[in-house]
């Protein structure tokens, strides 16, 4: 007789199968592996062994957090045929909690961008409607949740990444405070940014899955251990920067509507995020600049994809030349010439300064408020093709990337509908390390919100 875990992890592989030739939220089922760790639990559950806290879960990971022994390619030609040697240390706590990881999910390339778009391995459809893109970069990971493929997905948030699709395909998206959960095994985009988060249909999802994953990790030297404390204040102050309202009117009126069905405990005031406008100028000399030293490790010789050249640099031409997409080659020439000697101090060094100015504003705001909430993107989702000049897609993140400057956490929250039925988001943000606060926070306005 099949054992119970077996069988519900066929049935999940069986539906993906079944239904992600039209979403295309995977890049790869782990069919073997999963199926394999679904007969070791069942073997657990025969023999009365101790069960881990995610028991038989199924779970989806971001195609840029490494696996021991299976492919992981970033959704870049670059990575072609890359298998990792080891495993991310998210990955590790996922299955000794007797996890199953399901597949990988597709992404922006290099999770550059924010809208699952520029895959080297072809778009994910946002599976509330396949004509709009479902966000990015882990677009993928929020469309398997969304499409219910899997009731929990990692993904990977630098400036958006996690929130931004979450908000697009009406699922919950967690980015951590930066240091909560160990980056190691994180293919790294902006190392000061980066943050490895989950995605899922409700907020106890997203708590269980926090808990697993993070804590200090002697590999990540920015990982921190923390006890998170789940328990909200008699009375919890929500502040509103005027600056967040500026968005288009379905996007206004579903979080005005959020905000009058707040519980009663939840007091909320108008505040100012003064510094926000220069919050997308900032990370987009920042992230690239980062980006651009990480990325240089993609040389044709240490992994994945080599085309040999006439000499070494020639070889290094033709792999980066055709390995790499147009908007990553965009960022490493961003990146490289802000780091440049000459320009050094007056974009990168610039950019630092002014980055320390927006932290300051969330300083000074978490001194009279709990929360910072609003909307998470400007927008609802796009049509596929839609966007195609880099400025535009790029201001898409105005609300989600100071969160990625300042290292607080940020979760973003179905809260109503647009046009075509596409979902809203409703951002809450919380001081660095209140992740504990924050996330009970969000399950109460969870409880207390409806909409149509
Ligand atoms: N959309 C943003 C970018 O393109 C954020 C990406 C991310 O968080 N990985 O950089």
């Amino acid at each position: 007789m099949k054992g119970q875990i077996k069988e519900k992890i066929a049935g999940c592989i069986g539906k993906i199968k079944q239904a992600d030739i039209k979403i295309h939220s995977f890049l790869e089922i782990f069919e073997h592996r999963a199926i394999e760790k679904a007969e070791q639990l069942d073997e657990k559950v025969k023999n009365g062994d101790k069960q881990g806290r995610l028991f038989g879960l199924p779970v989806a990971i971001k195609d840029n957090i490494v696996i021991k022994g299976e492919r992981a390619t970033c959704g870049s030609k670059i990575l072609e045929g890359f298998i990792s040697p080891y495993d991310a240390e998210v990955v590790k706590r996922l299955e000794r909690e007797d996890a199953v990881i399901i597949g990988r999910t597709n992404m922006d390339e290099f999770a550059f961008g924010s809208s699952t778009e520029t895959s080297a391995w072809g778009v994910t459809r946002n599976p509330v409607n396949p004509e709009f893109v479902p966000g990015g970069s882990s677009g993928g990971s929020a469309a398997s949740v969304a499409a219910g493929f899997v009731p929990v997905a990692l993904g990977s948030d630098t400036g958006g990444s996690i929130r931004q699709p979450a908000s697009f395909c009406g699922v919950c998206g967690f980015k951590p405070s930066y240091g909560a959960v160990s980056r190691y095994g994180l293919v790294a985009f902006g190392s000061s940014l980066d943050q490895i988060g989950p995605f899922a249909g409700n907020v106890r999802d997203i708590k269980k899955i926090f808990e697993v994953i993070r804590g200090r990790d002697e590999k990540d030297e920015t990982s921190v251990e923390f006890e998170p404390v789940y328990a909200l204040k008699e009375k919890v102050v929500c502040g509103i920067p005027k600056e967040y309202l500026n968005c288009s009117e379905k996007v206004k009126s579903a979080v005005k509507k959020t905000i009058e069905q707040l519980p009663k405990n939840f007091e909320v005031v108008e505040i100012s995020l003064p510094h926000t406008e220069y919050a997308v100028g900032v990370y987009y000399i920042i992230a690239p600049s980062e980006a651009s030293s990480n990325l240089a490790r993609f040389d044709g010789i240490r992994y994945g994809r080599r085309i040999d050249g006439s000499d070494l640099i020639d070889g290094y031409f033709k792999t980066r030349g055709s390995g790499f997409g147009d908007e990553v080659k965009r960022r490493i020439m961003l990146g490289t010439f802000a780091l440049s000697s000459g320009y050094y101090d007056a974009y990168y060094l610039k950019a630092q300064k002014v980055r320390a100015v927006i932290k300051r504003d969330f300083d000074i705001a978490f001194k009279k408020v709990d929360l910072i909430i609003g909307p998470t993107s400007p927008v609802i989702a796009f049509k596929i093709g839609e966007i195609t000049d880099p400025l535009s897609m790029y201001l898409q993140d105005i609300f989600t990337i100071p969160a990625n400057l300042a290292g607080i956490p940020a979760i973003s929250i179905p809260c109503g509908r647009g046009e075509m039925g596409l979902p809203v988001g409703f951002q809450i943000m919380a001081a660095r390390f209140n992740d504990g606060f924050l996330l009970e926070a969000a399950e109460k306005i969870e409880e207390a919100i409806s909409y149509e």
